[in-house]
């Protein structure tokens, strides 16, 4: 392992962030990085008992931190008599009221912190509409973001990859116009996660957003060892790969999916085509990594030391493992925007314990967001992105939800506030057919609400063309 001496953008004990009386390490980045790590290798090991008491005194300081310093909790907090000055219990913690989407729709500044510890760095915000189709905008801190660097880590570690090895990547980009096929783009290290600790391989990157044609293309010519891509993109390049002459990229070794439910269709039938294992993330862009594949079965381990999870059923009550409830998320690290209890929109299964002897408790399955892919009249097909990050910047959309009719028509579903006059919708055709790359037939309807499938699974893009799920 090489270490390298980096500019120091945080200045946090490794010590002050997982409440561990360690010794001060060094500011620097890397040093911080590397004793997380150390300390997580000890956590996975610990009993759920022992994690549990653990995160109940983090949760404490989060407690007292968002009230003291975020108008909505002091007023949540106050009117529910909430005492912090008595000793945490969960039972207590688990009468709190759910944080919605809603919630968070409506008091984003009140959820805000006036201020943020010194130490936890700069304060940035991130944009999604997550689960179900309702964007919310979520505020974050340099802390946070040195645990998602440090949990991508753990998982690179749990599954024992070849870190000099070549990662490919076919994903959301922002810039419509970067990582365009057929080249793609370069970047010599896998990314801010590892390269402060390892001499990573090469890296290349293609946009989510181009066909899966030009996808398989481009993957041959990579030929990389590791692939990273959304489950229902893979299950379109595995029927490619099944359906043409050419043979999946030789090197390929594993596979990582992320950003959507990964169902045991998708897993068997392209673990089949691509003849190599899948593991699969469970994280969302408002709280970070909340559950991560064990490297030895398949079951996901919730991330304790930087999140709680509570999987409840219809009455608020925790469930037992083998039933199917919805998550609750309680982030731990981020002192910009606590997410109290946070209703994720997912529902997942809770799991026995893991026969690896890792007291993180398990997920069996997530049910997410399952997304269709888009058709053009070409017949050329992607992963649609459509801007929904920008939709209440022309108008208060809660919810929306895509359904392409024909190869030209494409119903844009809005749950609104007030009527959308018929210049917002013009402006949303412009975002949108800008987003998808085609001037497609845009018709708008308005609904109350719009609820999941029957299986309990939400598709902001659903597809009456040629549906893949
Ligand atoms: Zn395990």
């Amino acid at each position: 392992m090489r270490r390298v001496a980096l500019p120091s953008p945080v200045n946090v004990p490794a010590s002050a962030l997982l409440g561990v009386r360690w010794p001060a390490v060094p500011a620097a980045a890397g040093a911080t990085a590397l004793a997380i790590q150390f300390q997580l290798q000890q956590y996975q090991w610990w009993s759920a008992d022992a994690l549990r008491a653990h995160q109940l005194t983090q949760l404490a300081e989060l407690l007292r931190h968002a009230r003291a310093t975020a108008p909505f909790w002091a007023k949540r907090l106050e009117d529910r008599d909430f005492d912090l000055r008595a000793p945490l219990t969960w039972d207590r913690f688990e009468r709190l009221p759910l944080l919605t989407r809603r919630d968070l729709q409506d008091h984003e500044g009140d959820l805000r912190c006036r201020r943020v510890p010194d130490g936890h760095g700069p304060v940035f915000s991130t944009s999604t509409s997550g689960s179900t189709g309702q964007p919310v905008t979520v505020h974050k801190t340099e802390v946070a973001n040195v645990f998602w660097r440090a949990i991508t880590l753990r998982e690179h570690l749990w599954h024992q990859r070849d870190l000099g090895a070549k990662l490919a990547m076919i994903r959301y980009v922002r810039d419509a116009n970067a990582a365009r096929p057929p080249r793609g783009a370069r970047q010599d290290g896998w990314g801010p996660s590892t390269d402060w600790a390892y001499r990573t391989g090469p890296a290349s990157l293609l946009a989510i957003r181009s066909d899966v044609k030009a996808q398989a293309k481009w993957l041959q010519r990579e030929n990389p060892t590791y692939l990273l891509s959304y489950p229902s993109n893979l299950l379109l390049l595995a029927r490619h790969f099944q359906r043409g002459d050419k043979p999946v990229p030789p090197s390929l070794r594993q596979i990582r999916t992320m950003s959507e439910t990964l169902t045991p269709d998708t897993r068997r039938f392209c673990e089949e085509v691509f003849g190599v294992p899948i593991v699969d993330i469970y994280s969302t862009q408002e709280v970070g990594y909340v559950a991560l594949q064990c490297p030895d079965h398949l079951g996901y381990h919730v991330q304790s030391e930087t999140v709680i999870v509570e999987v409840l059923d219809d009455d608020g009550r925790p469930c037992r493992p083998g039933t199917v409830g919805r998550v609750v998320v309680t982030p731990l690290h981020n002192y910009a925007m606590p997410l109290i209890r946070y209703q994720v929109g997912d529902f997942a299964e809770v799991g026995e314990p893991c026969p690896c002897g890792r007291g993180l408790p398990v997920l069996k399955r997530i049910l997410g967001r399952v997304r269709n892919m888009l058709t053009f009249p070409d017949g050329r097909r992607n992963w649609p992105v459509f801007a929904d990050d920008q939709f209440v910047t022309i108008a208060p959309i809660r919810q929306y939800q895509f359904v392409q009719k024909t190869r030209e028509r494409i119903e844009v579903r809005f749950v609104a506030d007030r009527v959308v006059t018929p210049e917002e919708e013009d402006r949303f055709r412009a975002l949108i057919n800008g987003r998808l790359g085609y001037d497609f037939d845009l018709v708008f309807t308005y609904h109350p609400s719009i609820p999941r499938d029957v299986s309990g699974k939400f598709e902001d893009f659903k597809s009456e063309v040629e549906p893949l799920s």
